[in-house]
């Protein structure tokens, strides 16, 4: 399934490298560099998945899966976190701010597409946890 994915990172060469990985297989990505760009663009948009740094400028990433998931427009739209932190309760804080998922810094570019695509919705079907 190719998806329209929304990047919400601040770091040039992470938009660059995640970017780069997406669409080598096929999915559009759209980027923003900040959390409230990136609220803007995903109102514009309607992404399929959002792809969230934690560690932004001004909004964090905690405040933008917040602000995100209580407007009814993403409710069902998948976060996927990704971020550097490595602290015990950081992967249950960003889930309790309402990310479905959580990808790990530095990336594995060999998996990475394949963990982002796990919880890509197809219709009529569950997302994989
Ligand atoms: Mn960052």
């Amino acid at each position: 399934m190719k998806a329209k994915i929304l990047l919400i990172e601040d770091n040039e060469q992470n938009r660059y490298l995640l970017t780069f990985l997406l669409e080598q297989r096929g999915h559009e990505v759209v980027s923003a560099m900040s959390g409230s760009l990136g609220l803007e663009l995903a109102a514009k948009v309607s992404p399929d998945l959002i792809l969230l740094d934690i560690q932004l400028p001004g909004m964090d990433g905690y405040a933008v899966a917040r602000a995100l998931k209580s407007d009814p427009r993403f409710k069902s739209t998948p976060i996927v976190a990704v971020t550097s932190y490595a602290m015990v309760g950081d992967k249950e804080k960003v889930l309790a701010a309402g990310a479905e998922g959580y990808i790990e810094k530095p990336i594995n570019p060999e998996t990475f597409v394949t963990e982002v695509e796990r919880f890509l919705r197809l219709p009529g079907e569950e997302a994989i946890p």
